[in-house]
């Protein structure tokens, strides 16, 4: 069996476009999701159209057991797991003094136990074959903070603290390990933000737009690519300039 990709968070924006630059490179995909069924068995239908073998796998990625199971689905289905890219979060607005408990814990448990569940259920294989890939979605708000975003830019810096980390502790097996660090995306999760929001932030981007998913996906690709064979512990901005 060929090995396959896990994309975690993949029925929408950035994660969706992963799924699809990674099966146009011969990949086969699981299609992680939460919600959306809907989302991610119609990207399935589509990239199988296409001549791709992939899946959908519901699974809340701060669910240990659930990712395990999952990991274990798309390794009997698709082929054992060589590369994961762990793509699912989520945003929370508003004054950090008024981040609930419920909040906080949340927004870690996505953001932050979810790669750390996905990677420690991957690694068994990849270190048993001394070979593989692990790249996660941080965000420039995790490089350079962000107002009223306290909570998601200290889950998005740890996953750069946990890359970097993992990438010197897998080094010995041949395992890369690389973070790419967006810039604002045009997804759901920016969509929500006012007009005035987006524009100015538009306006703050020195290429003078907001980034597409597929912007990211091509980031991806490189990434988990031969061509980046001599990368390992990096952050890979892609924000049109925002951060320089
Ligand atoms: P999005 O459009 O809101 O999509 C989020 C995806 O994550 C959906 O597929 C959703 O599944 C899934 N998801 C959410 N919670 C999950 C959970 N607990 N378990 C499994 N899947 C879950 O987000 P996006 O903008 O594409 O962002 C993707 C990643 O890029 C995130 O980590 C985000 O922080 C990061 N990022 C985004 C931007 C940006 O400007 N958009 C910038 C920097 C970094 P359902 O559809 O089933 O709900």
């Amino acid at each position: 069996m060929k090995p396959s990709a896990l994309v975690t968070g993949a029925s929408r924006g950035i994660g969706r476009a992963v799924a699809q630059a990674l099966a146009q490179e011969g990949w086969p995909v699981c299609v992680n999701y939460l919600e959306r069924q809907d989302e991610a068995d119609s990207l399935v239908r589509e990239l199988q159209a296409q001549g791709g073998l992939a899946m959908a796998c519901r699974a809340d990625v701060s669910d240990r057991r659930a990712v395990e199971a999952m990991v274990q689905a798309a390794a009997d289905t698709l082929g054992p797991v060589e590369l994961l890219v762990n793509n699912a979060g989520i945003a929370q607005y508003g004054l950090f003094q008024d981040i609930t408990d419920a909040e906080w814990n949340r927004i870690l448990a996505v953001n932050l136990t979810g790669p750390r569940n996905a990677v420690q259920a991957v690694l068994p294989h990849m270190i048993r074959e001394k070979r593989g890939g692990i790249i996660s979605i941080s965000s420039i708000w995790g490089l350079r903070g962000a107002s009223c975003e306290a909570a998601y830019a200290a889950t998005k810096a740890a996953l750069i603290g946990l890359t970097r980390s993992l990438a010197l502790e897998l080094a010995p097996s041949g395992i890369r390990v690389n973070c790419v660090a967006p810039g604002c995306i045009e997804t759901d999760m920016v969509r929500v933000l006012s007009a005035d929001t987006q524009a100015m932030l538009v306006n703050e981007t020195p290429l003078g737009r907001f980034g597409t998913p597929a912007d990211i996906a091509n980031t991806v690709v490189f990434l988990a690519s031969e061509k980046a064979g001599f990368i390992t512990g990096q952050v890979l901005t892609a924000d049109g300039g925002f951060v320089v």
